[in-house]
């Protein structure tokens, strides 16, 4: 069956199933990496807004107990792109002390915004730290980070949809997809 685009979308780089089937995938992995703990200790964080579907579908397919919990970035204005600075501006609800914890994350470009995190939680005496990342463009690291569970490599494109946007939009895409340049020059 052919998919209507929307006219904003230029090309489809990972379609739902292709999606949906990694990450059955990768909840797998991680149900028996994470088997035998109880829900209190074990906890998803997922960063906000851009992995809230991820998490969503993810977090659905484990077979073993754990709590979510979400917290939400901003890059500095201005000079994020060249500086990498990155600002909570919400936090976990939950105590990450002595809880294996795994973020949960959209995308990983520069690796700023990983490193951040890894800092900010590893101070918290988690039980363990890992991170599960949908996307990597490795083409674009600036600094190495540590990705424990990955979903897909992509090019260095901007990619939309599966909670990925540009300027707040095309979020609820169920694939994931290049814009046209049109977009971007409006
Ligand atoms: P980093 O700190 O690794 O450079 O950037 C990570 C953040 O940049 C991601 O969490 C995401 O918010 C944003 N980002 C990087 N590339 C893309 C992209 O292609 N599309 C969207 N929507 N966000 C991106």
């Amino acid at each position: 069956m052919d998919i209507i685009l929307p006219n904003s979308i230029e090309r489809i780089l990972l379609d739902e199933a292709t999606i949906q089937q990694r990450v059955q995938q990768m909840a797998d992995i991680i149900s028996t990496d994470y088997a035998g703990l109880r829900n209190e200790e074990f906890l998803l964080v997922g960063v906000l807004k851009g992995s809230f579907i991820f998490m969503a579908d993810l977090a659905r397919r484990l077979t073993v107990p754990h709590r979510v919990d979400f917290i939400a970035l901003s890059s500095y204005e201005d000079s994020a792109a060249a500086t990498g600075a990155v600002r909570m501006i919400m936090d976990t609800r939950a105590d990450v002390a002595r809880r294996h914890v795994l973020i949960v994350e959209d995308i990983v470009d520069t690796g700023y915004t990983l490193q951040y995190l890894y800092r900010i939680f590893g101070a918290r005496q988690p039980a363990s730290l890992r991170t599960a990342v949908l996307l990597s463009k490795p083409d674009r690291r600036e600094v190495e980070v540590t990705v424990d569970y990955l979903g897909f490599q992509i090019p260095d494109v901007w990619v939309v949809g599966y909670g990925l946007d540009y300027a707040d939009r095309f979020r609820t895409l169920p694939y994931i997809a290049m814009l046209k340049p049109s977009v971007y020059e409006k």
